[in-house]
């Protein structure tokens, strides 16, 4: 058996992998809000637990992984929106699921074993506030239901914080109807227009963090594997997951290994909505296609920063233009390259990328042995999933101009008409025109698509 390390925000170690029951490896990694169209941040955690998911089939077998990853089709953020553009909820999160679902076969993520929904989940969700407030660890108060965290020992062992930082590094809810700053909703009423479910507190609505609780434990177990997610996530929304579960399981642990991956930034700039700087999955693969968004986001460790930028993105690209001359059909000899091992050594991906390079440069002095493991190579990240047919075919198509470089010029054209240089704004947005893009100017932004 092949020796799995992963690094484990849990103990703050690299470990070996040992799975509770090797006949049926269990991962649980967070999905998306459906709320807007999904952006590259997003997608370099959905790649990751991918690559994560095909290590462990590799390793164990095709049929002995379970991996679930959940759609968030409830949250304050998909009410705001729908409210904004004045259209159901649920024509929202159906349009947005079509639409990340679309972004990840373009990056050829293969599907989760589950892709279970939190609104599917309420009930269950229910019964587990219930269940809090008889054990002791949750409290009501006027149709709120709170986790009270001094009841949970381990509470910040997760993010390795004590209390006082928790509560002095981030932005938690201010609300007098809570005994600790700290504590976090369980459940909250609904406004009668808002979406509801009926509950012993009132018609309400669940806190975000339950879902994942209530999700893992029915399709992996009370206590299994690996649960993923971003960096972003450790706290407060994985560090609220642990206590929910190992309180009302009584488990001392939920997932044994914690695997996070780091941050995106664009052209080092954090990526934020207020920053206007976030580019979505669908306008990367349009520009660039989807291996060479997929090869950008592995081009970096997992745990490390990446910075997602124009440069990144054509070098990928030059790369598969050329790898693509030692294109092989897939083949159905299920041989594991030597190179395998670097992956095992928590997801070496930039050193496994460099054995590629080395692999196609002896491929293409006519080694045809090395020719093979180097397309055996690629597959097994998720790249040479089009033929070189297709890959030709997607090259003829024009290169569309990035939404890097569009999201600067409507910065610049914002700018412009700020300081009533209205000559300057037009220029832009002719400029933008004849590169295919046409921008519409709403209320506070500005909307953009390709033509
Ligand atoms: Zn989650």
């Amino acid at each position: 058996m092949k020796n799995l390390k992963i690094s484990n925000t849990l103990t703050k170690t690299k470990e070996l992998f040992k799975p509770i029951n090797s006949k049926n490896v269990t991962m649980y990694a967070c999905g998306p809000t459906v709320y807007d169209d999904p952006h590259v941040g997003n997608a370099r955690s959905l790649v990751v637990f991918d690559l994560l998911f095909r290590i462990l089939r590799k390793v164990y077998g095709d049929n002995s992984v379970t991996y679930v990853r959940n759609i968030t089709d409830i949250d304050d953020k998909i009410i705001d929106i729908a409210k904004d553009k004045n259209l159901p909820i649920d024509k929202i999160t159906k349009e947005v699921t079509k639409q990340f679902h679309s972004a990840c076969k373009s990056l050829n993520c293969l599907e989760p074993t589950v892709e279970p929904k939190a609104t599917e989940h309420v009930d269950e969700m229910i019964k587990m506030t219930d269940s809090l407030i008889k054990k002791g660890f949750a409290y009501v108060n006027k149709g709120h239901v709170y986790f009270s965290i001094s009841s949970f020992k381990n509470y910040g062992k997760l993010s390795n914080k004590n209390l006082d930082e928790l509560k002095a590094g981030s932005r938690i809810e201010v609300s007098s109807l809570k005994k600790n700053p700290l504590d976090f909703v369980l459940w909250k009423p609904s406004e009668e227009k808002d979406p509801g479910w009926n509950s012993p507190w009132g018609r309400g609505r669940p806190g975000w963090h339950l879902e994942c609780s209530i999700m893992s434990e029915k399709y992996l177990g009370k206590n299994f594997d690996i649960h993923g997610g971003g960096l972003d996530l450790v706290f407060p929304h994985h560090e609220n997951e642990i206590a929910q579960s190992c309180c009302n399981n009584s488990v001392e642990k939920m997932a044994n290994y914690w695997v996070h991956n780091g941050f995106l930034t664009m052209n080092e700039e954090k990526m934020s909505k207020s920053l206007k700087n976030i580019v979505s999955i669908n306008n990367a693969v349009k520009q660039y296609g989807g291996q060479s968004v997929r090869l950008a986001l592995l081009s970096s460790h997992y745990k490390q920063p990446l910075d997602w930028n124009d440069k990144l993105l054509k070098e990928q690209k030059n790369t598969l233009n050329k790898w693509y001359n030692m294109y092989e059909k897939k083949s159905d000899i299920k041989k594991t390259p030597d190179c395998f091992e670097y992956l095992l050594d928590d997801l070496n991906t930039p050193g496994y990328i460099s054995k590629l390079h080395e692999l196609y440069n002896e491929a293409a002095k006519g080694d045809k042995d090395r020719k093979k493991s180097f397309n055996d190579a690629c597959h097994l990240i998720g790249i040479f999933n089009e033929t070189k047919e297709d890959w030709e075919k997607s090259k003829k198509k024009p290169l569309k101009i990035s939404e890097e470089f569009i999201l600067n010029k409507i910065k610049q054209r914002l700018e412009a008409r700020k300081n009533g240089n209205f000559e300057l704004a037009d220029k832009i947005r002719k400029e933008l025109s004849n590169e295919g893009v046409l921008i519409e100017d709403k209320k506070d932004k500005t909307d953009w698509k390709y033509k």
